[in-house]
């Protein structure tokens, strides 16, 4: 029982774990424990092994850590997918060998597609870059409009020497721009972007389905171990928490091999479906990870009342809404937006690129009229947001624009 009950405190520890080093920075856990948690991991606690190891050992710590310490922060290494694929494929080598044999007939075609399907869209996530080149620029330039909120024409990246694409964004373990980057995921080794989104999520899809069909499968058959080891009228007198969890601990040991990797899969099962359910939100609302903490920071600004909204009909210095493409996004807003801790007032000057105002010198002028607070963020048009089919569509490259154009 202690040992069982150690290995089940390990695996929710480091399932935790792994959720808020991944999930603490989304803008969704600002200000709860889950941020803090985060913040401890990434910040507070390097920052005070810096401080111990400056006091105490003179840096050498550091020292020695920043050699293989670089490495494993900074480089795309292949650490973590290989754990990942070990765990995967550990698991499997433990389970099935012991399981098929009492697994009923109807479970035969499934059991070997559910655990070959993740396997082969690792691959597809891995081996598919969505790198942005000097090849493909002229047509990743064109793939998405720029909405002015979040993303301005006319940014060059200093390290591709490439003007930046609407909804890309340099990375710097691929060191190179990624077109419509979602994030850079350690597991994959590779960038989530424009090309391999549709696997990702598919990938998410897949492992939720194999860790809920394993649990189910691994459950009905320590179910059967139960009815065997136990007779059914001591069954019907089981009581409470204690006992029940003391005859399952029980029933884990005599059947070990399918008890911990069921257990494992019970308790990583959540972490899968979180980040499917995260992604399914961010098709849902037209945005990417990168996205959602730009959105993130309007929300705050909005909140703080420091956006104000016009439109173009109405200021004749906008710069024009840019489309690359010779076909209109089917998204049209004629929306403009700036931050200012107070309303524009005559005399502003729009800076190009940005959503900032500025004056040329001191001004008591009254407020421009054309210009009205942002109360929420309804009031603010996504463009990319297309409807949940259509952002789906749009992440597996299946194009949107041409079709639902009128
Ligand atoms: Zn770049
Ligand atoms: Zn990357």
């Amino acid at each position: 029982m202690t040992s069982l009950r150690t290995i089940a405190l390990v695996i929710l520890a480091i399932s935790t774990f792994t959720f808020i080093a991944l999930f603490g920075r989304l803008p969704a856990f600002r200000k709860t424990p889950i941020a803090f948690f985060y913040r401890v991991v990434w910040v507070y606690f390097p920052n005070s092994v810096v401080y111990v190891d400056s006091r105490l050992l003179g840096g050498r710590l550091i020292r020695v850590w920043n050699q293989s310490g670089k490495y494993i922060l900074y480089e795309n290494h292949p650490l973590v997918l290989l754990f990942f694929i070990g765990l995967l494929a550990g698991g499997e080598v433990v389970f099935l060998p012991a399981a098929w044999p009492r697994f009923a007939s109807l479970h035969y075609p499934w059991v070997p597609l559910v655990v070959f399907m993740p396997y082969f869209l690792l691959y597809k996530c891995v081996t598919t870059s969505s790198n942005i080149t000097t090849e493909n620029h002229h047509m990743e330039i064109k793939r998405y409009p720029y909405d002015q909120v979040l993303f301005h024409a006319g940014y060059r990246c200093s390290t591709c020497n490439l003007h930046k694409p609407a909804r890309s964004k340099h990375c710097k373990f691929c060191k190179t721009c990624i077109s419509r980057q979602d994030h850079h995921c350690v597991w994959l080794m590779n960038c989530v972007g424009a090309n391999n989104y549709i696997y990702f999520l598919a990938l998410l899809l897949s492992l939720s389905v194999l860790l809920i069909y394993g649990t189910c499968l691994g459950y009905s058959l320590l179910r059967q171990t139960l009815q065997e080891m136990i007779p059914v009228h001591i069954q019907a007198e089981m009581q409470g928490w204690i006992m029940y969890f003391n005859i399952w601990a029980i029933v884990i040991q005599s059947d070990p091999r399918i008890g911990t990797v069921t257990l494992l899969m019970f308790m990583t099962a959540p972490l899968a479906m979180a980040f499917l359910v995260y992604h399914s939100y961010l098709v849902w609302a037209g945005m990417t990870t990168n996205e959602s903490a730009k959105w993130s920071d309007w929300k705050e600004d909005v909140e703080d009342g420091f956006v104000f909204k016009s439109n173009r009909g109405k200021i004749q210095d906008a710069q024009p809404f840019i489309d690359f493409n010779d076909r209109p996004w089917p998204v049209q807003s004629d929306q403009l937006l700036v931050t200012d801790d107070e309303p524009p007032l005559d005399g502003y000057i729009l800076v190009p690129g940005t959503n900032r105002i500025e004056y040329r010198s001191d001004t008591d002028m009254p407020i421009d009229p054309r210009w009205h607070p942002v109360q929420s963020m309804k009031d603010i048009d996504n463009i990319y947001d297309l409807g949940f089919w259509n952002n789906l569509k749009d992440s597996a490259g299946i194009s949107v624009r041409r079709k639902n154009c009128k």
